[in-house]
């Protein structure tokens, strides 16, 4: 078990105003699972990627990843456990925009103590031809391939996504996806991503659908399309 969420409950308040975003969730995901978490806009996704990756805390509830229960851990030790150990990837790239492409990636395998290699990274998202241009000179498909392969650089032992494909184009955003997934079988990175796009479902090893702050349906696709 890699992910083990176990009655997590967490409230925002703002103001007088209190929100139930998730409400007693309990979820496992195995090690090399591709995850994906569907649901309407304000159904809690965010929220769930947010504590799972310990961005966040919970109100109530245990989190345990990779053998660690990141909801017992402190600042400073949960920062060095999510810089060592997790991959994040959101919509926008935040690359160093005065790096190269192999710099960008060299600096997410700095961080770990089991890095992978760079330039097999880099021919993993296909963007071997590309090493030492800078991130203004690509697309924005070609910056979110940079920013997957410096998460995956550090050999993280889960790859939180947060709606990858969110700022680009449907074709665009299929590149992207295939590349989740060749990484997802190569590497047998753990990956847990988050959208409201309903056809990513079709990649994924694991389904769990979202309403209102509760987990209403998880389903194991046998059928998972491969990537090509
Ligand atoms: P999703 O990712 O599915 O769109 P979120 O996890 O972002 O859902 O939000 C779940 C609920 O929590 C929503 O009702 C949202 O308005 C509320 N929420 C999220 N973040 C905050 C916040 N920082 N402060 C107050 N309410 C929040
Ligand atoms: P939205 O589409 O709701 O604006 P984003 O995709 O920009 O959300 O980011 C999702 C959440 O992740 C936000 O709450 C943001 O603060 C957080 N976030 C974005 N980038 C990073 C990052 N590099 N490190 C940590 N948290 C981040």
């Amino acid at each position: 078990m890699l992910i083990s969420i176990q009655n997590v409950c967490k409230n925002y308040r703002a103001g007088d105003i209190e929100t139930a975003a998730l409400k007693d969730i309990n979820l496992e995901v195995n090690k090399g699972e591709f995850v994906v978490v569907l649901g309407p806009s304000g159904s809690g996704k965010s929220t769930l990627l947010h504590v799972s990756g310990g961005l966040d805390d919970v109100n109530d509830g245990t989190i345990i990843v990779n053998g660690e229960e990141i909801t017992k851990m402190k600042g400073s030790q949960l920062t060095n456990f999510r810089r060592k150990e997790l991959g994040f990837i959101f919509q926008q790239y935040n690359l160093m925009p005065n790096m190269t492409v192999f710099e960008n990636v060299e600096v997410g395998a700095r961080l770990s103590h089991h890095p992978l290699d760079v330039e097999k990274v880099l021919q993993e998202v296909m963007l071997d031809d590309l090493f030492s241009q800078f991130p203004y000179q690509l697309s924005g498909g070609q910056q979110q391939r940079v920013a997957i392969a410096r998460a995956i650089a550090k050999n993280p032992s889960i790859l939180f996504c947060d709606e990858p494909t969110g700022a680009l184009d449907e074709e665009t955003g299929k590149t992207v996806l295939e590349v989740l997934q060749r990484i997802n079988e190569e590497f047998q990175t753990t990956i847990f991503l988050i959208t409201h796009n309903l056809g990513i479902a079709d990649m994924a090893d694991k389904v769990v659908r979202m309403k209102s702050g509760e987990i209403v349906e998880v389903r194991h696709n046998t059928h998972k399309k491969r990537a090509s």
